[in-house]
């Protein structure tokens, strides 16, 4: 779990403090990724304070980070710097966050990061990692895992060394994320309720924060109740819960197929997510219908025919990925699911989508 979070409106202003004590040296330096959409915005950045060798990287957000892209960041580190670093901060999404959490693993443990794609590989604790979130919804924050795109497939580093050292929850930062990506972004915290509550593994830790973040997405994306402010600090719960859920069980049938479309057609996780979920009545009824009211009430489209074109090996190569995350399918279906969900059966819901 993440060792120590602090929540509140204006909490940002905290950060030189908390990272103050935390500085090992005039030679190990801070270093800052940033989501790009920040560089020239001086509310933001005025209050990341620069000292000695710290570095501000503002990192661009276009792709998911790749395994290639986290050894290279740790290579330019290892080679511009003496020392190891005191810290890495992520202040950004699921996908800044994910390269902090990378980055400050692979200082610490020999290779390639690819090599440690999977569950419990990682064998040193991480390098001091702070996660700042500005969009609400992945739980990426929270969880004991970083998704990359490695050579084969796409898949997290999944350890106990993972998880954030320190988190700041300022529900403020979110205040000017784009209407379509809070939708999608927050629909990934809404598809990790519906997967984890009717997964096999649920047990009663998930269960509690499952059922929470799944009544605070219904609050916040049906009904009309809430402030602006109100909303944005509820979302920001509503994924702390979502990831705290899906820690101790697992994810299902979006997040395997969305994984599939994220590796072939380089479709980001919140709207991949939200394209598959759309197609899953079969597996999540109560859940679909849910999902279908919410896009209806914030008057979304989802993309629709992007595997119109594809040809028979592009839907293997997708069906291949997808299949191979075994523990979402067992999540999902139990053990005997690969008789059900069969590589047709995945071709199937590829093609309507
Ligand atoms: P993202 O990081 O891709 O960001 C989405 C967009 O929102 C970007 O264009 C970004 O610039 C913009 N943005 C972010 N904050 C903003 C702000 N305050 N104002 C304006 N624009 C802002 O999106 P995401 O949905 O948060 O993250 C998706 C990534 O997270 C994927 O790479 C996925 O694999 C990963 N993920 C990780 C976990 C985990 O547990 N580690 C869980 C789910 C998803
Ligand atoms: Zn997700």
């Amino acid at each position: 779990m993440v060792s120590r979070v602090v929540f509140g409106r204006g909490s940002f202003n905290q950060l030189d403090e908390i990272l103050a004590s935390k500085r090992k040296g005039r030679n190990a330096p801070f270093i800052f990724y940033v989501d790009d959409v920040f560089k020239g915005n001086h509310w933001l950045t005025s209050r990341i304070a620069l000292s000695y060798k710290d570095k501000i990287i503002y990192v661009p957000t276009k792709e998911e980070p790749s395994t290639d892209q986290i050894d290279q960041l740790v290579e330019d580190i290892i080679l511009e710097y003496s020392e190891l670093p005191s810290g890495i901060i992520g202040i950004g999404g699921g996908i800044v966050m994910d390269i902090a959490k990378a980055v400050s693993l692979m200082l610490t443990n020999k290779g390639e990061s690819k090599d440690y794609q999977g569950w419990d590989l990682i064998k040193h604790p991480a390098i001091y990692h702070v996660g700042i979130p500005t969009i609400s919804g992945t739980g990426a924050e929270v969880s004991r895992t970083t998704i990359l795109t490695g050579p084969i497939r796409k898949l997290g580093i999944n350890s106990d060394f993972t998880p954030f050292d320190q988190v700041i929850l300022d529900p403020e930062l979110t205040k000017d994320v784009p209407k379509k990506q809070w939708f999608y972004t927050g629909m990934d915290c809404f598809v990790h309720c519906v997967e984890s509550l009717n997964g096999t593994f649920l047990n009663a830790f998930s269960q509690s924060y499952g059922e929470k973040a799944f009544e605070l997405c219904k609050e916040i994306f049906l009904e009309d109740n809430l402030s602006k402010e109100e909303a944005q600090n509820k979302l920001m719960m509503a994924s702390w819960h979502g990831g705290m859920s899906i820690a101790y069980s697992q994810v299902g049938v979006a997040h395997a197929m969305s994984y599939g479309l994220g590796y072939l057609l380089g479709i980001k996780h919140g709207v991949g997510n939200c394209i598959v979920f759309d197609h899953l009545e079969e597996f999540y009824p109560e859940g679909v219908a849910i999902f279908k009211q919410m896009k209806a009430k914030h008057n979304i489209e989802l993309p629709q025919g992007i595997c119109a074109d594809l040809e028979q090996d592009q839907f293997d190569k997708m069906i291949d990925v997808a299949l191979s995350l075994e523990p979402l399918w067992e999540n999902a279906i139990g053990k005997n699911w690969n008789t059900i969900i069969t590589r047709q059966k995945l071709l199937e819901l590829y093609k309507k989508m």
